[in-house]
């Protein structure tokens, strides 16, 4: 096809109530053809994307893809940055006829709430009307009306645990190529006033399974040609948040019509999604010294989950752990700087006592003081993720000291991020599955490779930006009327909009 296709991308979770601005240092940057030329390492879903394109015999015009870990809001000069660059290279690049964007969906900075929304309409101005944008999110992103209204496509992953990254920019560029090839696909859009923790649910298991499974029947049998059911994340204080159905057809009643049914499904599932109760820590704890299986009782953080964009720095896990720590073989992790540099300073095979935790957000959780505990090991902070998710993918998580207390194994980084991969642990000499009880900084991500593998998963109410008890968090600015902190009714649910 002979059309002009330029790629770019911003992409980052931000949860609000984490203090800390994510910062340019914080991101990978990729730009021009080096997107191109790096393959899958440029990232699985820039990948995908460009795969489908050169399908359809088109290389894009590549401008820049930064992308990070959740962390807190953007510090909105990452933003400008972007922009600026991104609008410098689609005018050096002439006419365009498509954009395909690789965007997280729940993205705050300083200064915006709607940050994604912000992107696309820059780039619709930049652009035009006639050209065709089409953007990749996560299943967590909260789709605006400002995003559709500038946007042709938006394409969310349909898996959580995430594991079709790839696919999901393939099939933004996809329904891309097929709108250029003429195919005139409409865009329905449902929000509907909801939020659910996201350790409550899988689309791996439960009714939401089920809503995916009819939905995926639906795109199978040529009803419809794409859909996306965002679940959003709920450590977002924005005026205008919800969670959406998307769904794309060829004709434009269809597509508001399944929109509709699928957003009717969905709010009957909204108690299902709050999760069920949570276990306090010490319940866990008796749990795994109880757990004389060859396999580990999983105490899933997520309040404190990088992935949600917490600050990683609560050691809660680790105070309830110390009393126990002659009698049961765990392991525990939190993010702290200081007390990294502390060990190396002091070498391995030290003895001293630490003081751990609430270096970043010290209104969430108090530090923990570790006494009489052995620098066992000292990494520069580089692991290969295990996977499934972004396997063989090398991380750099800050420098990384592992701590010695009887049985109990800390292990204390600089930048947590990717808590829930296997080699997290195992790439710093601790292996997850030879412990009663491992400590899981995540919400469901971790799933994907420790469920075969573990005793039990025990989702626990500890303390974190990232909090499971949505009630107890400092929201602000939350629309009215919004489930679960107010009751909602079916008539609650938007009528669906095609908004291009
Ligand atoms: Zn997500």
């Amino acid at each position: 096809m002979d059309k002009k296709v330029f790629l770019c991308g911003l992409h980052q979770e931000s949860n609000s109530f984490n203090p800390l601005l994510s910062e340019y240092e914080d991101f990978g940057h990729l730009k021009g053809d080096e997107l191109i030329n790096r393959g899958r390492a440029a990232g699985v879903i820039v990948f995908g994307m460009i795969e489908v394109l050169k399908s359809y015999g088109i290389t894009p015009v590549c401008g820049s893809v930064l992308r990070a870990g959740s962390g807190g809001p953007l510090n909105s000069k990452v933003y400008e940055f972007f922009i600026n660059d991104t609008i410098a290279e689609i005018r050096k690049a002439g006419k365009i006829d498509g954009v395909v964007v690789d965007l997280h969906g729940a993205t705050v900075s300083d200064k915006s709430d709607d940050v994604c929304g912000d992107i696309l309409e820059a780039i619709r101005n930049e652009v035009g009307e006639d050209a065709i944008i089409s953007a990749s999110c996560d299943l967590h992103g909260n789709i605006t009306e400002k995003m559709v209204k500038n946007a042709d496509y938006v394409s969310g992953y349909q898996s959580y645990p995430h594991i079709d990254l790839g696919e999901t920019g393939s099939r933004a560029a996809k329904v891309l190529c097929e709108r250029l090839d003429g195919r005139n696909l409409k865009m329905a859009r449902v929000a509907l006033p909801i939020m659910a923790p996201a350790h409550g649910y899988t689309t791996a298991s439960g009714n939401l399974k089920v809503l995916m499974d009819k939905a995926f029947k639906l795109k199978e049998d040529g009803t419809i040609f794409d859909f996306s059911i965002f679940q959003v994340q709920p450590w977002l204080d924005c005026k205008k948040v919800a969670s959406t159905v998307l769904v794309i057809a060829d004709n434009e009643e269809k597509a508001k019509q399944v929109a509709t049914d699928l957003a009717k499904d969905e709010f009957r599932l909204k108690e299902e999604l709050q999760g069920e109760k949570l276990f306090t820590i010490d319940e866990v704890i008796q749990k795994a010294l109880k757990n004389e299986s060859d396999k580990p009782i999983v105490l899933v953080d997520s309040a404190d989950s990088s992935n949600a964009g917490a600050s990683g720095d609560s050691a809660a896990v680790i105070e309830a752990l110390l009393p126990y720590k002659d009698v049961l073989k765990a392991a525990a992790d939190v993010k702290d700087a200081a007390a990294v540099e502390r060990a190396f300073e002091l070498g391995v095979g030290a003895v001293a006592d630490f003081t751990l935790g609430a270096t970043i957000a010290p209104k969430l959780s108090k530090p923990v003081l570790v006494k009489g505990a052995k620098v066992r090991s000292l990494h520069d902070g580089t692991f290969e993720r295990f996977g499934p998710q972004e396997k063989g993918i090398f991380m750099n998580i800050g420098k990384v000291a592992v701590l010695e207390v009887g049985k109990l194994l800390i292990h204390v980084s600089a930048k947590a991020t990717a808590n829930g991969d296997m080699n997290f642990y195992r790439g710093f000499g601790i292996d997850p599955l030879a412990q009663q009880l491992v400590n899981i900084k995540a919400c469901t991500s971790f799933r994907a490779g420790y469920q075969p593998v573990s005793a039990e998963i025990c989702n626990t109410s500890t303390p974190g930006a990232a909090g499971t008890v949505l009630e107890d968090l400092p929201f602000e600015k939350l629309p009215e009327p919004m489930y679960p902190f107010s009751d909602i009714t079916e008539e609650m649910i938007s009528e669906a909009k095609c908004f291009r």
